[in-house]
């Protein structure tokens, strides 16, 4: 048997030969030409000369051999629905939605804006995307209209497809009236918006714009759609993510590379075979919804849970409820879920059958040791963290117990994936760091492997000088994280390195919160750091500076202002992205260049000492919040 050292030693040294195997996991109309085409630096395109079409690597692959068994699983206990679609259903519904897409004028290429809850018809529709070759765009439902329609600005969508409201907590969160004032924002005007209708919140359809998916769904309940085979470098979708400006980048992510890489990724890392359960509690509008809920478990034949609630209610046991009911084997969460968790009864841990599960994986944001080992013992599971980024869609560092078992650390998301030449870097000099224990940045030595981002939408520029730039005189990618590498090749994550915070997984631009923020016609300026918080991993706290200080002189005012600044987040980004606190300040801690000291400020939030202020301009500034917050 290889060992791991020697799979992913082979995956770099033999790249095209490790990687011209993996591409035989999926169906290829065209095989491909060429493996990898890196004469372009670091624009990458794998597969070349192939087509293939993801939709039918997901779905239609599998009729031949498994058409009853379930394909999406569908359980919703905000509606108390529970549905499940077979591979042949599956197939149905969205060859009707690709039929409804291309009546609304969808041809390949163009972009489909999603807008959507965790419902079935979401599923339908990136599939059926995929299927005609266009190009989703996903949209996570918590987002505001002005989140919305700079990425509807962004991705100029020719359909966007909605539904009249999620919910949470069974009240219904309306999405409609969100969308319409996206739309009235936004300077580019989609053709057509196709709308889910529930039943959960009365929608006001615009004529000539808006149609109901369930009247244009009964004209096609019998049409076939053909998967369009598109080149493996043809973009699947575009999914935009925070950074460090006010402008999310839309990464856009190729056809035959993704296909490749899920694959792969659910041989080698996640380890599920096909006719299992796969359970990822995310959402369709993140990355790993993407990757682990629809196209990942899908492509090798699993049967992928779709669940719209909380984790706690009817009560904690809720998800361990369907790990037993479906039969899970491999299961798919956040640390900030298992966190809410750890709150809970922990009877309900072992309530229900669980043994069907092989391993609970955890991504998105830092495993604390405590929350790992707490859901440890609770399962009696292996807990596996791995890491990643939108950017990348499948794990940088993991482990990959598929090729061999290895050792958890706890603390650790494990080792270089195969298929990445993980590299640390010394942030001062982008000197390599070889010896074990040092800190340093993050990086992947070019190419990215097969599934990670082509470019940024439209924007080539902004992808080189995004990634590629960090060290003067070489191209390679960096992630933006700190990390350290033990003498076992393990690595510890310590914290990104720019200003993107990560509130319960979620990420999130500070420059995106402060922008919104800054808009307030009484505040003049405004710093929002990410601060560590036990239970979401790290909160957003404003500093804001005001135009007027008479306005707010007592606890009140000051309680009044931070409410509307909150309304003015939750409008324009979505409650997601709501500071916890909004304070005010007369100064912000500058360096004498005028740079806002974040770093002083989140040591001082979080009772840290914060280092070196000799380039501090006002030394009373960081005085003022230290003040604030221990008052
Ligand atoms: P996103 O693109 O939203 O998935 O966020 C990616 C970022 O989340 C990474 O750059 C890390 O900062 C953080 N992250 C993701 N997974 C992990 C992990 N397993 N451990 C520590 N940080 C993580």
């Amino acid at each position: 048997m290889t060992s791991y050292a020697e799979f992913h030693q082979r995956s770099l040294t033999d790249r095209d030969a490790f990687w011209g195997e993996q591409a035989q996991l999926v169906d290829w109309k065209v095989p491909p030409q060429q493996i990898c085409d890196y004469s372009n630096p670091p624009f990458a395109k794998w597969f070349v000369g192939g087509t293939t079409n993801l939709c039918h690597n997901a779905v239609d692959r599998h009729l031949a051999s498994r058409s009853d068994q379930a394909a999406l699983i569908f359980v919703s206990t905000e509606t108390n629905q529970e549905k499940v679609f077979s591979f042949k259903e599956l197939h149905a519904e969205v060859q009707r939605m690709a039929a409804v897409l291309k009546d609304l004028g969808v041809q390949k290429g163009d972009r489909v804006l999603i807008y959507m809850p965790m419902i079935p018809e979401a599923a339908f529709a990136m599939l059926a995307c995929t299927r005609i070759g266009a190009i989703h765009s996903v949209v996570f439902g918590g987002f505001a209209s002005g989140s919305l329609a700079s990425r509807i600005e962004d991705a100029e969508p020719k359909v966007v497809v909605s539904a009249d409201a999620g919910s949470r907590g069974s009240k219904p969160v309306p999405y409609k009236p969100l969308l319409d004032e996206a739309l009235r924002l936004s300077k580019y005007k989609p053709e057509a918006v196709l709308l889910v209708d529930r039943g959960l919140s009365p929608m006001d359809l615009v004529a000539g714009r808006d149609h109901l998916w369930a009247a244009l769904r009964d004209k096609h309940l019998d049409t076939v759609v053909d998967c369009e085979w598109v080149d493996a470098t043809h973009p699947s979708y575009t999914l935009y993510t925070s950074g460090t400006t006010g402008k999310p980048k839309g990464v856009q992510r190729d056809t035959g590379g993704y296909c490749v890489a899920l694959a792969a990724s659910m041989k080698y890392i996640y380890a599920g075979n096909p006719g299992e359960t796969y359970f990822s509690t995310s959402d369709i509008g993140w990355v790993v919804g993407h990757s682990y809920i629809i196209y990942g478990p899908l492509i090798s034949g699993m049967a992928t849970i779709m669940y719209e609630g909380l984790p706690t209610r009817p009560d904690g046991g809720i998800w361990w409820s369907l790990v037993e009911k479906y039969k899970v084997t491999v299961m798919f969460s956040a640390p900030t879920a298992v966190r809410v968790l750890k709150k809970q009864d922990p009877a309900l841990l072992t309530k229900y059958d669980l043994s069907s599960l092989r391993a609970l994986f955890l991504a998105g944001e830092p495993l604390d040791e405590p929350t790992a080992q707490w859901i440890s013992a609770g399962l009696g599971k292996p807990i596996i963290d791995n890491y990643w980024q939108t950017e990348t869609g499948w794990p940088i560092l993991s482990l990959c117990n598929g090729v061999e078992e290895a050792v958890t650390k706890f603390g650790s998301p494990g080792k270089a994936v195969y298929g990445y030449d993980v590299k640390l870097l010394d942030d001062q000099t982008g000197e390599e760091l070889t010896a074990p224990n040092q800190k340093g940045v993050i990086a992947v030595e070019g190419p990215l492997p097969p599934g990670c981002m082509q470019t940024v939408w439209r924007d080539d520029e902004r992808f080189v000088n995004t990634y590629w730039k960090s060290v003067p005189g070489r191209l390679i990618y960096s992630t933006f994280d700190w990390g350290i590498r033990d003498p076992d090749g393990y690595f510890f994550i310590l914290g990104r390195t720019d200003d993107v915070i990560n509130v319960a997984g979620h990420r999130l631009g500070t420059r995106e919160i402060e922008e919104s923020i800054a808009a307030h016609p009484n505040i003049a300026e405004v710093a929002v750091v990410g601060v560590a918080d036990q239970l979401k991993g790290q909160v957003a706290m404003a500093f804001a500076v005001l135009k007027n200080p008479d306005l707010v002189t007592d606890d009140a005012s000051a309680k009044a202002l931070e409410a509307e600044v909150f309304k003015m987040v939750d409008r324009d980004l979505g409650a997601v992205a709501r500071p916890a606190r909004v304070r005010f300040v007369s100064v912000l801690p500058k360096t004498r260049s005028g740079k806002c000291l974040r770093r002083a400020i989140v040591a001082v939030c979080e009772g840290r000492d914060p280092g070196d202020l000799t380039t501090m301009d006002d030394p009373a500034a960081l005085q003022q919040i230290k003040d604030l917050v221990t008052a």
